[in-house]
């Protein structure tokens, strides 16, 4: 009754940093033996202690397998502390023979998806994009968001890219808050969430932009994708992300469109869980350029992408935090110099990565039966 649910050595997978996570997925691979074909895809940049960085990728299984498991983590940078430790989990447990790869069924895992966002602590990449709302057809007019025009800098001030790191100061967010508060008023919860957090191209110092070009991360995935030959294959995505959502509770998040075959085949596999964020009963609202569109293009019918977002903290003091890390540690400012910097780092770090045992136990515990119930839709179907 006192003893933890899950063991010290079970919750070590929990890493302190990109590094520290990137060394031990590449260890746990290491203990899989030769059997498994692992993969880098190299990233440009260089990390706060000076390390390079690349997307890993890891097939555990048949390489002619018509089901695979994907697994994505850190599209968000920061949120890769948590979807590493899920993967981390599974590769330990398939190396001590707790769980095995069943016949006809591969894994794909993609570690760090977003390693500058990971290394850094935050959740765009270099250039202050959202790869989770990249995947728009740039050949087309960009998206606007007139609700984040209106809101732009009210949110992130100064947010045309004037004004250097030095000048710039927390309190200068407290001149937009009544404005943020008025627009809450006017257009309710989700009017406002869906302006701030749906995606915009028009702000690049801005929360949630999605940029004007392809990022590195998205040139990689669909790399991934390409050569993952969804159209011949049955698939089944989970998506690790955190920041939205009750502490600690896993929801699943499926944004194919409302009576298409992809939200059908989440519903069979993963049951009443799953949320629709164009239903309206998610913690997320519809968006723009999400990764799930380019999986959703290339895979078939029984075939579908869910994200699995870990709650953490109320989500007006998720905003804060992100507002803050846009005006303090702008791109292209790194190494952040700014008193502040430190600061707000932390703070955002702990926004995305509760690292509690209570925390940890629920993500990894969550993480272990969505894997699972993926791969009995998958076999089963
Ligand atoms: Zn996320």
């Amino acid at each position: 009754m006192l003893s933890p649910l899950l063991s010290p050595r079970e919750l070590s997978v929990f890493s302190t940093s990109y590094q520290n996570a990137d060394d031990a997925f590449v260890a746990s691979v290491a203990a899989l033996g030769g059997s498994v074909g692992a993969t880098e895809l190299p990233y440009d940049g260089v990390g706060p202690a000076g390390e390079s960085m690349a997307t890993r990728k890891v097939w555990i299984g048949d390489p002619d397998a018509a089901r695979v498991l994907v697994l994505l983590s850190a599209v968000h940078g920061v949120e890769g502390f948590c979807g590493s430790a899920i993967q981390q989990d599974l590769l330990q447990r398939l190396a001590s023979g707790q769980v095995r790869v069943p016949k006809g069924l591969a894994v794909l895992v993609v570690h760090a998806v977003n390693p500058w966002g990971f290394a850094w602590c935050r959740r765009v990449d270099e250039q202050g994009i959202d790869v989770n709302r990249n995947f728009i057809d740039f050949s087309l007019p960009l998206p606007i968001n007139a609700g984040y025009r209106e809101l732009a800098h009210a949110l992130v001030p100064g947010s045309s890219g004037s004004g250097s790191g030095a000048e710039v100061g927390s309190g200068m967010l407290q001149a937009g808050d009544e404005r943020l508060t008025a627009y809450l008023q006017q257009h309710g919860q989700y009017g406002y969430e869906l302006a701030v957090s749906g995606g915009q191209y028009e702000f690049a110092d801005g929360l949630f932009y999605g940029g004007t070009a392809k990022c590195q991360a998205r040139l990689n995935l669909e790399a991934i994708i390409q050569e993952l030959d969804c159209p011949n294959r049955d698939v089944a995505v989970v998506d690790l992300h955190t920041g939205l959502g009750p502490y600690g509770h896993g929801e699943l998040i499926c944004d194919h469109a409302l009576e298409s075959e992809g939200l059908a085949t989440a519903k069979r596999w993963y049951g009443d869980a799953v949320t629709i964020p164009e239903g309206g009963d998610s913690c997320s609202v519809p968006k723009t350029g999400l990764v799930d569109y380019a999986f959703h293009a290339a895979m078939g019918a029984r075939s579908c992408y869910v994200t699995l977002e870990f709650g953490t903290y109320p989500i007006a003091e998720l905003l804060r935090c992100l507002r803050e890390d846009h005006l303090i540690r702008k791109q292209g400012q790194q190494p952040f110099t700014h008193s502040d910097a430190e600061r707000v780092r932390l703070q955002l770090l702990k926004q995305f990565y509760p690292a509690e045992p209570q925390w940890q136990t629920m993500v990894l515990l969550r993480g272990r039966q969505v894997i699972q119930m993926a791969s009995k839709g998958l076999l089963n179907d």
